[in-house]
């Protein structure tokens, strides 16, 4: 086996290391979630440094180690400037890519999850920010469900009532909705959203067809795939109150 390999990733995270490093947390195509150290990339000048902005698409040479990987070479492939034009873009990148570092593990090259992610960041540097909620809400959900977390919206799950055609109580927690009629119990009303039935079907359609275009933005789904992801960790993620804030403010006069 080489000590050296190439890989392309996107770079989720950057945080300080010894001496004038970084390290760097890459979701790549060819391996999976990676550590990699580039060294002197703190430096002003350093060459490395530039190609490994976080959220950008880079390609990667790395060098084989225990725990971590050496940054031998990159070359920024897409650069991360266009998140940059507005906050509530930038927020979202950096939202998602605190997620995905959060739930996927390192290893494990995944294919679908890459085409997920990589196209989720191709597809938000050009968004018009009016649609970036919905964008997000629509990642949310099929990340989540990639990870084998999928809500269940075909019946209440009280009365088992089919919820085509009325509003439904969407239940994070169990990650199932019901009827306006069941009576269900506090905890499991914990963050509990209203959803009417275009809602309930267009994240069906999210779910079900990943090359479907994310629905109109609908406040109630976004809070929803939130809601439903927060039940899911293990720890808060930092960004996740910025997102809640930014989905109260609107994204555009
Ligand atoms: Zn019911």
């Amino acid at each position: 086996m080489s000590s050296t390999y190439h890989v392309r990733g996107v770079v989720l995270r950057r945080e300080t290391w010894r001496d004038a490093a970084r390290l760097y947390t890459i979701y790549t195509r060819e391996a999976g979630k990676l550590l990699a150290v580039g060294r002197g990339t703190r430096k002003l000048l350093s060459k490395l440094g530039p190609h490994l902005e976080p959220y950008g698409v880079v390609d990667l040479h790395l060098a084989r180690g225990r725990k971590t990987e050496t940054v031998c070479g990159a070359i920024m492939v897409r650069p991360p400037d266009p998140f940059a034009a507005d906050e509530r873009r930038y927020l979202a990148v950096s939202f998602a890519a605190e997620m995905v570092d959060h739930f996927v593990k390192t290893g494990d090259p995944d294919p679908d999850l890459w085409r997920l992610i990589e196209a989720w960041y191709a597809d938000l540097a050009v968004v018009p920010v009016e649609h970036v909620d919905a964008r997000l809400t629509a990642f949310v959900w099929r990340f989540m469900s990639h990870l084998g977390y999928r809500p269940k919206f075909d019946g209440c799950s009280e009365c088992g009532r089919p919820l085509r055609y009325e509003a439904a109580r969407f239940l994070p927690i169990p990650g199932t909705a019901a009827c306006g009629a069941c009576v269900l119990d506090e905890r499991a009303l914990a963050g509990c959203e209203t959803l009417d039935h275009r809602s309930v079907a267009a994240i069906g359609r999210v779910l079900d067809d990943a090359s479907s275009p994310p629905p109109a933005h609908d406040a109630a789904a976004f809070a929803s795939a939130l809601a439903f992801m927060e039940a899911r960790l293990d720890r808060p993620l930092s960004s996740l109150p910025l997102v809640r804030a930014m989905m109260k403010a609107k994204a555009y006069a």
